[in-house]
């Protein structure tokens, strides 16, 4: 069997870290099922049957996103372009009887709901359009009043075994019976995605939680379309690093934002990838890597936390395990592109990219040093070797101590401080040849340079 997920975001809004998991564990899956020898295709289908919320802007911002992030797409989609099979779909729906036309307004079915609450049942809607004949839709309609269309459940216990939950059910015994066309014509994405997933041959349903209850009143859908049902895989939702449902924080943890933080994609693929499952949380080489490792027996039902210091930390490996030739035509962009031994200098000491531009400043300058001493800064500046070799700082350092007497700390960190301006970074050893003897003699000097 060749496997085929889809990824179906509504374009009214950015990507967020939770909507991003979605894609990346679709995109893991199929790329997994890929290197398995099983086909694996990716689809981006735009939900944007909501004509009045969609934009074209965030359609675009939802594709850059993704591919900023490596999630590249096999087949594209937009299910606004599809309404004619919507309509033929809800058509035969209705010839058989499973779609049905109710005139309630909302105010009528919050009422039904509060007298069906306060005498203790379920506030299931009653079907009571069903009864309706049609003289009874004739005269609402004549009033002016719309139908939007309901699903007639079966009413029954609907399983599955869930890839990521094991085995699942739903009654659909206790459900109202989903709206599938609002009265203004809107198709719910309930019927569209069914539509879909059956023309496009998707396999593998992979999504949140959040659906485990609409997965039952769709396989209804599935089989009154005569199918075939796909598998399905529900995620737990995303947590924060206190355990709290990270739901309402979401819309302020766009991709966007992340990347105009200078957060590396690996860095929230790894992270979005391995989080609730067994595996260690470690950044991968490559998001293929991560795709080969992947599998849904790794993910359990404990929820998955999303810590901002994880990421953090993983960033900074990605920075630290990142070779010079990956790194050469972003450092070049910067105008820090110091070669290869400054690169192999700085990376260690990295959280973001960018902190490279300080790092550059440091060997190129100008540093304004800080002098606490004059009388030390003078004599380390006659202590300091004409050639600045690979030992330069060993060998100084022995010579700015017997000169002056200054040991540990007392000797190392003022040199820092004149030498670069600040109290921390990179190696000093390493630091000094490229910084050069010219300009370092210039900072003990106390000139900016
Ligand atoms: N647009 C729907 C959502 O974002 C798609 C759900 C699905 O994957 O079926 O919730």
């Amino acid at each position: 069997m060749s496997v085929k997920v889809r990824f179906a975001p509504s374009p009214t809004g950015r990507l967020h870290v939770g909507n991003v998991r979605t894609a990346l564990v679709n995109w893991l899956f199929a790329q997994n099922a890929r290197i398995g020898g099983q086909g694996g295709q990716f689809v981006l289908r735009i939900d944007d049957t909501d004509l009045a919320r969609s934009t074209p802007e965030f359609e675009q911002g939802i594709e850059d996103d993704l591919r900023w992030l490596g999630l590249e797409w096999d087949e594209r989609h937009n299910q606004s372009k599809r309404f004619d099979a919507y309509h033929a779909t809800a058509d035969r729906l209705k010839a058989a009887g499973r779609l049905y036309p109710c005139y309630e307004t909302g105010d009528e079915l919050d009422r039904r709901r509060k007298v069906q609450l306060s005498r203790g049942l379920p506030p299931i809607y009653d079907r009571a359009a069903l009864s309706l004949t049609e003289d009874d839709k004739a005269k609402l309609e004549a009033e002016g009043r719309r139908p939007h269309w309901r699903f007639k459940l079966d009413g029954r216990r609907v399983a599955w075994e869930d890839l990521a939950r094991g085995h699942a059910e739903v009654d659909t015994a206790s459900m109202s019976d989903p709206v599938l066309i609002r009265e203004d014509g809107l198709y719910l994405y309930t019927l569209p995605s069914v539509v879909d997933d059956i023309d496009m041959g998707v396999t593998h349903v992979i999504r949140g939680e959040d659906h485990v209850t609409n997965t039952g009143a769709q396989i209804e859908i599935f089989e009154a379309l005569g199918g075939p049902v796909p598998s399905f895989a529900h995620m737990p939702l995303l947590v924060d690093a206190n355990g709290d449902a990270l739901s309402k924080r979401l819309g302020s943890l766009s991709i966007a934002q992340l990347r105009e933080e200078g957060v590396e994609p690996i860095a929230i693929t790894s992270h979005l990838g391995r989080i609730g499952t067994s595996d260690p949380l470690e950044v991968a080489e490559s998001i293929e890597a991560l795709g080969q490792g992947f599998a849904f027996s790794k993910m359990g039902r404990s929820p998955a936390r999303y810590d901002e210091a994880d990421l953090k930390r993983l960033n900074a490996q990605a920075l630290h395990a990142m070779d010079y030739n990956a790194a050469k035509p972003r450092l070049a962009a910067l105008g820090c592109d110091l070669g290869e031994a400054f690169w192999d200098v700085v990376r260690p000491n990295l959280e973001l990219f960018g902190d490279v531009e300080e790092m550059a400043r440091i060997v190129q300058g100008p540093i304004m040093p800080v002098i606490e001493d004059k009388a030390f800064a003078e004599a380390a500046l006659e202590v300091l070797p004409e050639t600045l070799g690979a030992d330069a700082w060993s060998v100084w350092t022995a010579a700015v101590k017997e000169r002056t007497g200054a040991k540990g700390k007392a000797l190392f960190m003022p040199l820092r401080l004149i030498l670069t301006g600040q109290p921390h970074g990179p190696d000093m050893a390493s630091l000094v040849p490229l910084i050069g003897r010219e300009r370092i003699a210039g900072r003990l000097r106390g000139e900016t340079v």
